[in-house]
């Protein structure tokens, strides 16, 4: 279908239907132009609560929209590609989580967003990767279990040194490719290059990088830094946005390997669908499974004021 009617049709329908459309940072570009919110995951979360619409079109991966649907259940929160999934998040199961919490009583469990529902439900707390760190440390216990991320549980536990945490096995497919090797040659080749990466990254590739944060604590120093080109380890979606702020400086993308397929799979076309209720996946969550993750969620929320 060709892109100017789709455009001009989505605005219309966005102020006959009162949607309003949520992408993620890592997007691609075609679904950031008529985004009206852009952003990580903890600012469409807290955002979702205090926009007033009938309907959020939620371009990311699902775990996102359920959070959206979670925090606003009398909005209607449409996913446009149902098979838009984190692999991350379902590296962990609801089960698991009773399972460890059955044999270590005195551990709280503290979830990543990217996580299911489920898995929500039975965590103590949610974080994002750039409120982990104050959000853990102000909790009173000792004794932590972070799921699912392992790189960003380790990275972590590196600045929380009074704590004992430990952390599941998993971790994101896209940030756990790029190799130390990679780091290095960049370094090597432009040593006057600042490199900023994501948390999700190894703990090989984080200890040589000159700064590491979230998706918006990255966007927000590359901002800040006087520097004319930076080279960034996160996902490429991330370039839109930094091009967009600063178009006096060059970035650069540290491994081709940060590519998330899953957030690459909504196109212009899936939005459109989804705006004249032609497609996507309409977000349903069963009510005491909500008031459950509900929970961990608005704890998130509360601790990292
Ligand atoms: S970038 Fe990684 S953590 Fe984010 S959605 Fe893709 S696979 Fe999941």
């Amino acid at each position: 279908m060709d892109e100017k009617f789709m455009l001009e049709e989505i605005s219309k329908l966005k102020k006959e239907k009162n949607i309003k459309i949520f992408a993620h940072n890592y997007q691609n570009h075609e679904v950031q132009q008529v985004a009206d919110y852009i952003g990580d995951s903890f600012y469409l979360s807290k955002l979702s609560k205090e926009i007033d619409c009938e309907t959020v079109i939620f371009c990311g991966v699902k775990f996102m929209a359920e959070t959206t649907k979670i925090l606003s259940p009398q909005k209607k929160v449409i996913l446009p590609v149902e098979e838009a999934l984190c692999p991350m998040a379902h590296m962990i199961t609801s089960q698991d989580i009773i399972e460890f919490k059955k044999h270590h009583p005195d551990f709280k469990v503290v979830a990543y967003v990217n996580t299911t529902t489920d898995v929500k439900a039975y965590a103590d707390v949610c974080v994002t990767s750039s409120t982990a760190i104050k959000i853990i440390n102000s909790l009173e216990e000792k004794n932590i279990l972070f799921v699912p991320d392992m790189n960003l549980g380790s990275y972590i536990s590196k600045k929380i040194k009074d704590k004992n945490i430990i952390s599941w096995n998993g971790y994101c497919n896209v940030h756990d490719k790029v190799k130390k090797e990679e780091i290095i040659n960049i370094k090597n080749k432009y040593p006057e290059v600042p490199i900023l990466v994501h948390p999700e990254c190894r703990e090989e590739v984080v200890n040589l990088a000159d700064f590491v944060g979230s998706t918006s604590e990255i966007i927000e120093y590359a901002g800040k830094l006087d520097k004319k080109k930076i080279i960034i380890g996160t996902e490429t979606g991330v370039l839109h946005v930094l091009r967009k702020l600063n178009p006096d400086k060059k970035f650069d993308l540290l491994s081709p390997s940060l590519i998330c397929i899953n957030m690459k799979k909504t196109t212009l076309q899936d939005v459109y669908n989804a705006a004249t209720g032609k497609g996507g996946l309409d977000i349903e969550i069963e009510e005491n499974l909500r008031l459950k993750a509900l929970n961990s969620i608005e704890e998130m929320i509360r601790l990292a004021r």
